[in-house]
């Protein structure tokens, strides 16, 4: 199918997409990225980009374009539970919007020679002479010899749907005037109740990011009061400001049989997802980015294992970091524990690695 209008094209430019896109457009390879937002646009998403997140753009060559957007270093996180809190270090978190993160990393792939074309939904993908026919909505059809999906949690291109969890609770997001609240420049809060947690910080602009994950129940009434609740429980005084309006995602937990299939791979949430309590998802969607390119230019070289190659090394890779997201996440389920475990914190620090992955 050498008449094929890309090589590779890939699904959505958050970043898991773009990056992916960007790695692949520097081999040479002719690569079309489909969005089906226009750009610039947010996302719900804590805004936080963890040390390993920061290293792997790093590694994409994306340092001088993350410092362009002059993120906010994040030096501790307080979280309270219960009345109970505890203040941990970090080291190398930083906060960026994501409208100015995302829109950073898809101009850095064009820049890189991948076509990006936003504003059109991919419709479905179907094999078809040896590739893909990748079907746009209001634009023309896109063939391509292999397609790498970074579609976020409502991928539907592989063949497997992923699972969601039973217990999985929805995310949701909203920015608020700078004045709205009085925390540090410099610190991550959060708060751990029984219907969900919440975090809160301060973007590039000054502004309040409040980004929180709750049991199904929750987000049907009013989501502002929902969170206020979870912020009672945890003992705050602070209160959202009344009449915020929030976005909402689709169940947050679940996972995937397999991550690829010949000619056809996952990447960064299409891979599956566990709750944002430890602020990794956007290291892993990276991390997968890089995992995937040297897999997807041997499928085009015609290795015949490279998607059984990069399902095992994503399971390895990015499966260990799940598995310790997902122990914590265990603690946070029930806030009882997750206070002692605070008060544990207060009187002997070290005891945080046990919890925190970073
Ligand atoms: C409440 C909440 C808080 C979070 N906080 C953090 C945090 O602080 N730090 C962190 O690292 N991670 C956090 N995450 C996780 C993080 O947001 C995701 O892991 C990350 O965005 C995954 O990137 P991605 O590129 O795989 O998917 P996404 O960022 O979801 O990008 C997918 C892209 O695909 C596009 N798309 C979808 N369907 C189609 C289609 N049919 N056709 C074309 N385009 C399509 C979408 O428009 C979107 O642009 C949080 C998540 C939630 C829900």
């Amino acid at each position: 199918m050498n008449a094929s209008d890309f090589d590779v094209v890939v699904i959505g430019a958050g970043p898991s997409g773009s990056a992916t896109a960007l790695a692949l457009a520097a081999r040479g390879l002719r690569v079309g990225v489909a969005e089906r937002s226009a750009f610039p646009r947010d996302k719900v998403c804590g805004c936080t980009l963890d040390p390993r997140a920061v290293a792997a753009l790093e590694r994409l060559g994306l340092a001088s374009t993350l410092a362009a957007l002059r993120p906010v270093a994040l030096r501790h996180v307080r979280i309270a539970a219960r009345s109970r809190g505890a203040t941990l270090p970090l080291r190398g978190t930083l906060a960026v919007s994501r409208t100015a993160f995302d829109a950073a990393l898809a101009s850095a792939a064009a820049s890189a020679g991948a076509h990006v074309a936003t504003g059109h939904a991919v419709l479905g993908i179907t094999r078809e002479g040896g590739g893909f026919v990748v079907a746009r909505a209001g634009a023309k059809a896109w063939t391509a010899r292999a397609v790498v999906t970074a579609a976020g949690l409502a991928d539907a291109s592989l063949s497997q749907p992923s699972v969601v969890d039973a217990q999985a609770r929805i995310g949701v997001a909203a920015t608020l005037d700078a004045n709205s609240a009085a925390f540090a420049r410099d610190e991550l809060r959060m708060w751990v109740g029984a219907d969900g947690y919440l975090g809160v910080a301060r973007l590039e602009d000054d502004r309040v990011r409040v980004a929180a994950a709750l049991a199904p129940a929750a987000v049907r009434g009013d989501i502002g009061a929902a969170l206020d609740r979870v912020l009672a429980d945890a003992g705050s005084p602070w209160r959202l400001p009344r009449g915020v309006t929030f976005r909402a995602t689709p169940p947050l937990t679940r996972t995937r049989g397999a991550v690829a299939e010949p000619g056809l791979f996952a990447v960064g949430d299409a891979c599956g997802y566990v709750e944002p309590f430890s602020g990794e998802g956007i290291g892993w969607a990276l991390l997968s980015a890089e995992l995937v390119t040297p897999a997807v230019v041997a499928a085009l070289a015609g290795d015949a294992r490279a998607h059984r190659d990069y399902d095992a090394n994503w399971r390895s890779r990015v499966g260990a970091h799940r598995r310790a997201a997902e122990r914590l996440l265990a603690w946070s389920r029930h806030p009882r524990w997750f206070a002692a475990a605070l008060t544990a914190i207060r009187i002997a620090p070290p005891l945080a690695r046990v919890w925190m992955p970073t």
